[in-house]
């Protein structure tokens, strides 16, 4: 008797919590991007239907269900991607995605509670469950995936490099001998670069935003990342800066997570997919990445494991 009421107290206690947690549109679809200057007519953000009665075997969404809200990891000076601007608003394509996924776990966009979290303490910061998800330029691979676990991918970029305008020397990573490259702890195109086969000196930071001032002051002669991220840097000072345009290689940006929760990333994959087969996608790509000058591509195909 003691025990069923007690129970029926818990139901309650949850449809009151789920309650609350539902019902009603999320997005924001006046907002201006990041990084622009505003003014011309720029496509519209898409607005998330909320999802109700979410139910997924996850103790880190339950964990969030019940504070009734979602921890994302994100950048923050990642202009078209992940950026926040100095009222604290976010904005970029990785802030629609993690919008979108979330409006499908249950959360409305208020309910999303954004953290900085740079490349070099991804892994620890996800493992820790100091954010739900993750959702910035996180290129899956199997290194990763030892430590944490990724949905997705939901975007395919490459790294390239971005230079200043004058620059006529360096053309792809082929003409970096004795050149001196700035990229970021704990970033793939670092890895990469820093093979003796392109003969450069690298320079590594904690924030690729510290990168692009020291090419912007004649420090460094190039930046090294993603080309989606460069370009948003590009697209900001296009007297001063440009990029390069060869990729040189294959990014597949994931939704980082816990590492064993399977049922979370087969969720966070569905409903990246919803969004990608409603519109939503593109429309959201459109809105932020596409202004940047990236042009348009069908999203890869999502692998789950
Ligand atoms: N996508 C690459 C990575 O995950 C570079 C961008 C970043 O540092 O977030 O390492």
């Amino acid at each position: 008797m003691k025990l069923r009421k007690s129970a029926a107290v818990a139901t309650l206690a949850v449809l009151a919590l789920t309650a609350t947690a539902c019902g009603g549109e999320s997005g924001n679809a006046g907002d201006k991007p990041a990084g622009t200057t505003g003014g011309k007519d720029q496509p519209k953000l898409p607005t998330y239907k909320v999802a109700t009665d979410v139910k997924v075997d996850s103790a880190t969404l339950e964990k969030a269900q019940k504070a009734g809200k979602l921890v994302v990891g994100a950048k923050n000076d990642q202009p078209y991607l992940g950026f926040e601007d100095t009222d604290g608003k976010r904005s970029g394509f990785d802030i629609e995605i993690a919008k979108m996924v979330a409006a499908d776990l249950g959360f409305k966009a208020d309910q999303v509670e954004f953290k900085t979290v740079d490349s070099n303490v991804r892994e620890t910061t996800i493992s820790k469950g100091e954010v739900d998800l993750y959702v910035g330029t996180y290129t899956i691979n199997d290194e990763r995936k030892k430590q944490v676990g990724f949905a997705g991918p939901y975007f395919l970029a490459g790294a390239d490099l971005l230079v200043r305008k004058d620059d006529k020397a360096i053309t792809g990573p082929d003409s970096l001998k004795g050149k001196t490259v700035c990229s970021i702890k704990g970033s793939t195109p670092l890895q990469e670069i820093k093979k003796p086969k392109y003969g450069a000196k690298t320079i590594e930071l904690s924030k690729y935003s510290e990168c692009v001032q020291q090419l912007l002051n004649n420090e460094v002669d190039a930046v090294t990342t993603d080309d989606a991220i460069l370009k948003g840097y590009a697209a900001q000072r296009p007297e001063k800066l440009q990029v390069v345009g060869k990729p040189f290689t294959k990014e597949p940006y994931g939704v980082g997570m816990g590492k064993d929760d399977k049922a979370l990333r087969d969720a966070v994959s569905d409903a990246i997919e919803a969004h990608q087969k409603n519109g939503d996608y593109k429309k959201a790509y459109d809105a932020t990445l596409g202004l940047s000058g990236s042009s348009y591509t069908e999203p890869p195909a999502l692998e789950r494991y």
